[in-house]
């Protein structure tokens, strides 16, 4: 067992987390008292993050919707589709279906994301 300091990705604030793993697995997730951003702070979410890593039925692949069903694409067809979407509404063509994002940039500029 060993005890990792992450930085929360759940939202902008960034708060400094004590991660506790295993063999892979997250064992317990608490807030960093030392990190200076947070100090000692983290909402349930953050607690959470055990929780949402280790559930059996996390999605771990893009999966694109067809009607009612989801299937599972590549990560270079996401990200390809994405763009393309992303430079329709950026051009302000007509465009059908819906595109979404996930964004976040780390407040203690670890690393930022956007996908
Ligand atoms: S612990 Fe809560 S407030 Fe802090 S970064 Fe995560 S989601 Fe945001």
């Amino acid at each position: 067992m060993v005890i990792k300091k992450f930085s929360c990705p759940t939202c902008n604030a960034g708060c400094g987390l004590l991660v506790e793993v295993n063999n892979n697995k997250i064992l317990s997730v608490k807030p960093d008292p030392n990190y200076p951003l947070s100090g000692g702070f983290c909402c349930p979410k953050g607690i959470a993050l055990g929780d949402i890593t280790n559930d059996k039925d996390r999605i771990l692949k893009p999966l694109i919707r067809s009607g009612n069903l989801f299937h599972e694409i590549s990560w270079k067809k996401a990200i390809d589709l994405k763009g393309l979407k992303d430079r329709e509404a950026l051009w302000g063509r007509s465009w059908s279906g819906s595109s979404s994002s996930f964004s976040s940039s780390y407040s203690a500029g670890r690393r930022s994301s956007l996908l």
